[in-house]
């Protein structure tokens, strides 16, 4: 039995929910377990996860979960996977911290079993044998992997660009995967999400001339948002910070406890008394002082959009504040930042954006980084992962017309649920399933059934009618004019005559109806719900949810 399997659960054709089994005979491992920020949003869903229920018919063969680094889209479904397959995890230190964080929120720390694991450590599991390769990205401690199977080396790239001068950390570590592409190498999993963008991303410390210029420039306070787990732009502003004289206060849960976590590990070197409560800020003038806030992205909870709109623990943004957005725009968060803006512009302060300014650089591999990594690798076939299709596509196309050797034969597009066979001479796919995913409501930490969420949407998009409609126990005449209910439903109100005409063709109903067709409520109910659905459309052309309740009296 010569094949490995590769099923991706989550991250292909998405952004985000990154998660992949690969499967040799009854031995399955699984690489990370990541959640999305779903677009049913509105609907009381805060993130998604990949339905795991997919791995129940694998459940036995599953032996460990591996983490290739500790942003949300790799790490937040950890919980929920470990509470369906409790497996030992293999990370880095500081992946484990970011993880423990997550699982004491939801106190799991005892019941499971973390492994840390260095750059260049191998893991034996089973048939399975792991090398961790260094990798560098937007967050620290991150890991390609090269994962050793009796049929050939899979590489899997994790996130990554290929930065040579990263600001924390060593360069990505193309030493150890020329080792493999020498040696060999079957299968190369690869990282999409700036597979459409040319040349080189880059380096980490190619925003230190901004941000100098801009500390150099700024008479008044200094107020940075960046991603709390952007680790080497943390450290950036820490000692461009140092070196203007001015100290650092951090605002935002996260990013607080990112902070802590990073210096407690000795991965952040925050220079001497440099970091300053609160308390200790406001006794400083504006030119002594940054803040280093969360909400880069508009979210309306976080430290900034508080001091834009209102107030922070007593802060706000006021004239002659410089504010600098050292973050790019995640799809779907253009208004919320647009909204962001407006308000830090009305209260008088300046606004620095990745647009005028080198002050973003992205965590991801670029067109020329994918070429660095594929002629290092040299792998036989190639699957681009991580990313909406449009990026695959691109990633695919790119290699094709870029990279000596390849062709439609040996790189290949997949899909979430897909199998993809491998053995020494072929790729392909031999299955396809809907593996779906699941929401989750954060505040109760709870999974939402789907059907909920299509009622909520249905209820948010065209309104809600509820009819009640009470007859006699014994004659089951109508006791009263039936009684409708209508909210969020446009078109029919209690003016245009049109909830007359309803109440009257229900009534109508009722009055028709044999006295036997009583004895089952729920049927008489379901029928007038029916009914009143096909009048309200008819006469209003919408499709409103409609509750109905037949009660004796
Ligand atoms: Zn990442």
């Amino acid at each position: 039995m010569n094949k490995i399997e590769i099923i991706p659960l989550g991250g292909i054709g998405e952004f985000g929910m990154n998660c992949m089994g690969i499967r040799y005979g009854d031995e399955m491992i699984v690489v990370d377990a990541g959640m999305g920020f779903p677009e049913e949003t509105p609907y009381g869903v805060d993130i998604s996860i990949p339905n795991f229920d997919f791995l129940d018919e694998f459940a036995d063969d599953l032996t460990a979960l591996i983490l290739t680094h500790g942003h949300e889209d790799h790490i937040g479904a950890l919980p929920y996977f470990l509470k369906k397959f409790n497996l030992p995890v293999y990370a880095s230190r500081f992946t484990i911290a970011l993880a423990d964080k997550r699982l004491s929120e939801h106190k799991m720390m005892d019941d499971v079993l973390l492994h840390r694991v260095e750059a260049n450590d191998v893991t034996k599991i089973g048939s399975f044998e792991i090398e961790y390769i260094h990798a560098s990205h937007s967050l620290i401690d991150c890991f390609s992997l090269a994962i050793k199977t009796p049929v050939g080396t899979i590489i899997h790239t994790g996130d990554y660009k290929i930065d040579e001068t990263p600001v924390i950390g060593k360069p990505y570590d193309l030493k150890t995967l020329k080792k493999y592409g020498d040696e060999g190498v079957l299968l190369l999993l690869g990282d999409s999400t700036n597979a459409t963008i040319a040349g080189r991303t880059p380096s980490e410390r190619e925003v230190i001339p901004a941000f100098e210029e801009l500390f150099a420039a700024a008479e008044g306070r200094i107020i940075v948002s960046t991603f709390s787990s952007s680790l080497h732009r943390l450290q950036v502003v820490f000692d461009v910070a140092h070196a203007y004289d001015r100290k650092v206060c951090v605002l935002g849960r996260s990013m607080v406890k990112n902070i802590e976590i990073a210096s407690d590990l000795g991965l952040l070197d925050i220079p001497h008394k440099t970091l300053v409560e609160l308390g200790e800020s406001r006794s400083l003038d504006n030119d002594q002082i940054v803040y280093l806030v969360t909400g880069s992205q508009g979210e309306s909870r976080a430290a900034l959009w508080n001091m834009a709109s209102s107030s922070h623990k007593g802060l706000a943004i006021e004239k002659g504040d410089t504010v600098v957005l050292s973050a790019r725009i995640i799809p779907g968060n253009d208004r919320a930042i647009s909204r962001l803006i407006g308000q830090i512009y009305k209260h008088g302060g300046n606004i620095i954006e990745e647009k005028r300014r080198l002050i973003h650089v992205s965590g991801h591999a670029s067109q020329e980084d994918i070429k660095i990594m594929v002629e290092t690798a040299r792998p036989k076939f190639v699957v681009p992962i991580h990313g909406e299709y449009r990026m695959l596509f691109r990633h695919k196309e790119y290699i094709k017309n870029h990279i000596e050797g390849y062709t439609d034969d040996n790189v290949i597009l997949i899909e979430n649920g897909d199998v993809l066979e491998l053995n020494e001479n072929s790729a392909t796919v031999v299955e396809h399933n809907d593996v779906g995913k699941t929401f989750i409501d954060e505040a109760v930490s709870e999974e939402i059934d789907y059907e909920i969420v299509r009622e909520r949407k249905k209820l948010g998009f065209s309104g809600l009618i509820t009819l009640v409609v009470a007859v006699d126990k014994e004659t089951k005449k109508l006791k009263s004019e039936p009684q409708i209910t209508i909210q969020g439903v446009a078109g029919i109100n209690p003016l245009n005559g049109l909830l007359q005409n309803v109440r009257q063709s229900v009534a109508e109903v009722v009055t028709q109806t044999k006295r036997e067709n009583f004895q089952d409520k729920k049927f008489m109910a379901e029928t007038l719900r029916i009914h009143l659905k096909r009048l309200i459309q008819q006469e209003i052309g919408t499709k409103p949810v409609i509750v109905s309740t037949v009660v004796e009296v």
